[in-house]
């Protein structure tokens, strides 16, 4: 193809790579832990290290991951203070991470501001071979993790209290989770654009989630979703000559409104879809629940009540011959019940 002859071309589509495989696999569980806007403040965050980075004529690449994780982790700590004083604190970060970055690009020496326009909304002639190498050592080391680590990820995400009564480092847990984020974001700012950034993480998942029957097969779709809009996005810029970060995140858009229009219409067809009120605890082959196959793939039997896992959550379902089961309600309780959190 004629623009794969362009080098700048050929990077900005394996960026588009990387971004579109590795986002969604870290956006899944900001997605379960209701905490969608996280990388969108990381992304303000970032943009006061590119402003560090372009001043000191050090790598902004570098410096702006260094201000992320430091921003990450930092965050990590407020919320597991959980006041709502935290959520002030996180917005005058926020605030003062993007106020900061756009004086430092305005004093940075050959700065313009179609330069802070390409940090903030991602532009194709921007990833040098040198982030590429980064971007990729980057990025395959989050889906390692992100991929590697998906079931104890999940459980967290499912009940905090839960998974610390079961053992599992909680804080440390949700620390590397925020690290990856911050990794993402700065994987991401070239073609991304750290304004957008946080869309890749969010909006393939959200499609991935109408459509997947249980968590992995969401992961994958959403993860496929993030390749076709990111790659997709990257050559629409080019012929049609837009920042390219937009174009994507409008791909994505797109995407997700015509899944929801779909899946709309089915779930219509099909009658009602019942979310198990309030999951905490994740099935697995392992987890001691009976699965029972039922159409397409398997119900957990779980204090009286069938459960599928549908997306990042569970659906209740049900079967002609498993009356008495719903009519007992929740049983004296596994792990689940008794984890319960009161939100
Ligand atoms: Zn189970
Ligand atoms: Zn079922
Ligand atoms: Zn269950
Ligand atoms: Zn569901």
């Amino acid at each position: 193809m004629e623009i794969l002859q362009f080098d700048f071309m050929q990077r900005a589509l394996l960026a588009a790579l990387l971004i579109g495989l590795s986002a969604p696999a870290v956006g899944i569980y900001l997605v379960q832990r209701r905490l969608a806007l996280i990388g969108d403040g990381m992304g303000h965050v970032a943009l006061t290290g590119v402003g560090i980075g372009l001043l000191t004529r050090s790598g902004p690449v570098w410096t702006a991951l260094v201000c992320t994780v430091v921003g990450a982790v930092l965050i990590e700590f407020m919320r597991a203070k959980g006041r709502t004083s935290s959520d002030v604190a996180l917005a005058v970060m926020f605030y003062g991470g993007i106020a900061g970055g756009v004086v430092l690009l305005a004093k940075a020496p050959g700065s313009t501001p179609a330069n802070l326009n390409a940090y903030l909304f991602g532009s194709i002639t921007s990833t040098t071979p040198g982030d590429l190498v980064v971007f990729a050592v980057l990025a395959v080391v989050v889906l390692a993790v992100a991929l590697g680590m998906s079931r104890v990820f999940f459980t967290v995400g499912a009940d905090e209290e839960y998974a610390t009564a079961a053992g599992l480092p909680v804080l440390a847990l949700n620390i590397v989770l925020a690290v990856m984020v911050a990794v993402t974001v700065v994987v991401s700012m070239r073609v991304v654009g750290l304004l957008l950034v946080s869309a890749l993480m969010i909006v393939p998942v959200a499609v991935a989630q109408r459509v997947g029957r249980s968590f992995a097969g969401t992961v994958a779709t959403a993860m496929v979703v993030g390749v076709l809009v990111s790659v997709g996005g990257v050559f629409t810029s080019f012929y049609a000559d837009t920042p390219s970060g937009a174009t994507i995140v409008l791909a994505a858009i797109a995407v997700f409104v015509l899944t929801a229009a779909g899946t709309a219409l089915r779930a219509r067809m099909r009658g009602p879809h019942n979310e198990a009120e309030d999951h905490l605890h994740a099935h697995g082959p392992t987890c001691g629940h009976r699965a029972v196959p039922h159409e397409d793939h398997v119900d957990y039997l779980h204090d009286g009540h069938r459960h599928a896992p549908h997306g990042a959550h569970y659906d209740e379902h049900f079967a002609e011959d498993d009356e008495e089961h719903v009519a007992g309600g929740p049983g004296p309780g596994g792990p689940a019940a008794q984890g319960r959190r009161s939100s």
